[in-house]
């Protein structure tokens, strides 16, 4: 049995493939960018007025100024600037030839429409000056960002009009289980709702891939692997979730082997997710994830999604919160490393009443998860833990 360690570091280090795709910069948001952007202009373009005033020279601060010219923006300007004149220029547009500053309209006064007075001298010149943000050929983007709003208007602001960002991994999950069934029916009295496929679709799709449901797989080795040939055929990433422990319809391991899928671990010393599975097959990932809604909540959190975000070019960090335990946590069986659900309470971390793995009102009261290190079996009240947030 290997450590949820090695179980991540051998899921990363299989995925290799990277594939890209040239998409329009207006669906790229939320994408990873696969190549730097350079900027194909200097930004500003051109010396352009920060304000709406007059363009003037700083030598004739303090005297009456002729207006030669009215300059809106997107005009070029047809007059120079010559001593004492002046010209009504707005923001954006381009300084005239001639001046050195733009005195804002509000520290002037209007003697007539051919004259103004500066009633006082601008702090500064007022002028964004050619290439001052950007210069021509300069990387504005870094490849392996994750496309933002903000990136968008760079996109815009530098004619990057296709977009190169990497391909989303599309993730087809399949729910094993004669017990199951799907959520509109109601169950009998040897039946449970599908939860744990629905749950995992959600999941996939808050990373940013593309859930692909092919539905539940009874319990026989014919129809769970004819479920995931359709899934193999069809995704980058395979989840199915049950059938991994060590019951007599336990078929998934030997499926996935028939399949054709290489397993590169079938047991891993985390609660809850023992029997996690994981294999691989010409570019294609398989996860074999418990039945339980909770095991398999928290072994995509710690094996899928990483996953999922590094297919997607971007190493996936958990955002780490550090808290003070509110009361002492105690375990029996340290033999592995352990992860509780939590509430965050007047400062403090509070586990959540959790009764086991199928608890999954527990997990939706949570607002994030602790773990306990293989061999400890408490930790204690006032002690700072680190919080995964889910
Ligand atoms: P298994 O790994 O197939 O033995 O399943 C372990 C436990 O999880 C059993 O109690 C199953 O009934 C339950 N279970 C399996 N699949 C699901 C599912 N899709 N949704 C909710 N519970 C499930
Ligand atoms: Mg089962």
């Amino acid at each position: 049995m290997i450590t949820i360690e090695e179980a991540y570091k051998t899921v990363i280090d299989t995925a290799c493939c990277l594939q890209t795709e040239k998409i329009k910069f207006t669906e790229s948001l939320g994408r990873v960018l696969a190549e730097n952007v350079k900027s194909d202009i200097e930004m500003p373009p051109f010396d352009k007025s920060a304000m709406d005033g007059y363009a003037c020279r700083k030598t004739d601060l303090k005297n009456n100024l002729e207006i030669i010219e009215i300059i809106p923006a997107g005009k070029i300007p047809e007059k120079e600037i010559g001593v004492n004149q002046c010209a009504n220029i707005m923001t954006g547009a381009p300084i005239p030839r001639g001046a050195d500053c733009v005195v804002q309209v509000e520290l002037t006064e209007l003697i007539n429409d051919k004259l103004v007075k500066i009633n006082t001298e601008p702090a500064r010149a007022n002028i964004s000056y050619k290439g001052e943000d950007v210069k021509e050929g300069e990387i504005v983007l870094q490849k392996g960002i994750k496309i933002e709003a903000q990136h968008i208007a760079i996109f815009a602001a530098v004619g990057y009009t296709e977009v190169l960002v990497y391909k989303t991994p599309k993730v087809g999950i399949i729910s094993t289980g004669d017990e199951l069934v799907e959520p509109n029916i109601k169950p009998s009295l040897s039946q449970i709702r599908n939860s744990n496929g629905y749950q995992l679709i959600a999941q996939v799709k808050k990373c940013g891939a593309i859930a692909n449901y092919i539905g539940i797989a009874d319990d026989t080795p014919q129809d769970t692997f004819e479920k995931v040939n359709k899934a193999l055929n069809e995704n980058d990433i395979v989840l199915l979730t049950g059938g991994v422990s060590m019951g007599s319809f336990d078929f998934v391991p030997d499926v996935l082997k028939q399949a054709g899928i290489k397993i590169l671990f079938d047991s891993v010393a985390v609660k809850p997710g023992k029997p996690t599975t994981f294999g691989v097959a010409n570019g294609k990932y398989c996860f074999g994830l418990p039945g339980n809604p909770v095991s398999s909540f928290v072994q995509f959190e710690l094996l899928v999604k990483p996953l999922i975000y590094h297919l997607m070019g971007e190493e996936y960090k958990n955002i780490d919160i550090q808290m003070p335990l509110g009361v002492d946590i105690k375990r029996r069986n340290p033999d592995r490393k352990a992860y509780f659900p939590i509430i965050f309470k007047n400062g403090c971390i509070y586990p959540v009443d959790y009764h086991g793995s199928a608890h999954i009102h527990a997990l939706s009261l949570a607002h994030g998860i602790i773990s306990m290190e293989i061999g400890q079996s408490e930790l204690r009240k006032g002690e700072k833990v680190h919080v995964r947030q889910i």
